[in-house]
């Protein structure tokens, strides 16, 4: 049974978005942003240390994700081309392969526990707008322009006036993957999308397969372009090359993201039964941490 030779292992890995990362970056925004990720980190090291499901430490991880300001889902997500927001958000368990996720919302203020409202209570895997957003009445809810940031806001009135995607070099999609130490895996992604994209625009972060998947031999979410991600179906492709090819996952992850995705689209993260982390990008850099029973313990933006 693929599961079976981690029992007591645990691994976790967590992202912040890729994108055009300047080595120039204040180095104060960068540590702020680090240190984000190392609390996150930490929450879920306690709980996998002492044998929470990986279920539930990707989904507080990506809650603790939102609710820092600096990246791009729930609170701090980017703008629609009508400045307002729309999120989005996934979750899976490998071992049982249920998923739920979620698309244009507008009021959930964690848009990651409305997808497991979806993976524990629904039959279905997506649901969208207001009417998901009524189905759990016990998620907080907010107005639309509480995940308003100033450096969203900037960022939307750079692409109004030069169609630039400028939220591409800011902190983007959140993401979390983890092996438990029952053998068990589960991935969950959340995101505000893309700066200026259409109203009605879904991406990758919520399409089971392309930005997030979990099964019994691996849990990965991806960040990046999310039209790219879904093309290449791009989460699924690496978990069929485990299956189908038998690869490790760390070539598995390499092949996708250095050929089979365009050049600088962005990364992913992902964890096996073993408890090996990979993480890589195409581009400048990736927000990124992990932790793992051996002690492994760290994030970083860059190479
Ligand atoms: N993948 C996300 C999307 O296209 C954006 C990102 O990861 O930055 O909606």
């Amino acid at each position: 049974m693929p599961g079976m030779a981690s029992m007591n292992k645990w691994a976790v890995a967590i992202h912040g978005g890729a994108g055009v990362i300047e080595r120039t970056l204040d180095p104060k925004a960068a540590a702020v942003r680090i240190s984000r990720l190392e609390a996150v980190l930490a929450s879920a090291r306690e709980q996998l240390s002492r044998g929470e499901s990986a279920l539930n430490a990707v989904e507080q991880a990506v809650v603790g994700l939102e609710e820092a300001p600096e990246f791009n889902a729930g609170k701090g997500a980017v703008l629609t081309a009508a400045g307002t927001h729309e999120l989005e958000a996934a979750i899976m368990a490998g071992h049982s392969g249920a998923c739920g996720a979620v698309c244009l919302l507008e009021t959930i203020r964690n848009p990651i526990r409305l997808a497991r409202f979806v993976l524990d209570r629904s039959p279905h895997v997506l649901l969208a707008g207001d009417a998901a957003e009524r189905l759990a009445e016990d998620l907080d809810r907010v107005a639309n322009d509480w995940f308003r940031t100033d450096l969203r806001e900037e960022q939307w009135k750079k692409w109004k006036s030069t169609a630039d995607e400028a939220d591409a070099k800011g902190p983007a999609t959140v993401g979390a993957v983890a092996l438990d130490m029952q053998g068990n895996l589960a991935a969950a992604t959340s995101t505000g999308g893309r700066t200026g994209k259409p109203c009605g625009r879904i991406g990758d972060t919520p399409t089971i397969g392309a930005g997030t998947w979990a099964d019994q031999r691996c849990a990965i979410s991806s960040t990046g372009h999310g039209e790219a991600f879904m093309a290449a179906v791009a989460a699924h492709t690496v978990a069929c090359r485990l299956e189908f090819c038998s690869e490790k996952l760390e070539v598995a992850m390499q092949q996708m993201v250095h050929e089979g995705l365009p050049a600088r689209s962005g990364g992913m993260i992902a964890v096996d039964t073993e408890g090996t982390i990979a993480m890589p990008f195409n581009c400048e850099g990736m927000y990124r941490g992990a932790a793992d029973s051996m002690g492994r313990f760290g994030a970083d933006i860059w190479s």
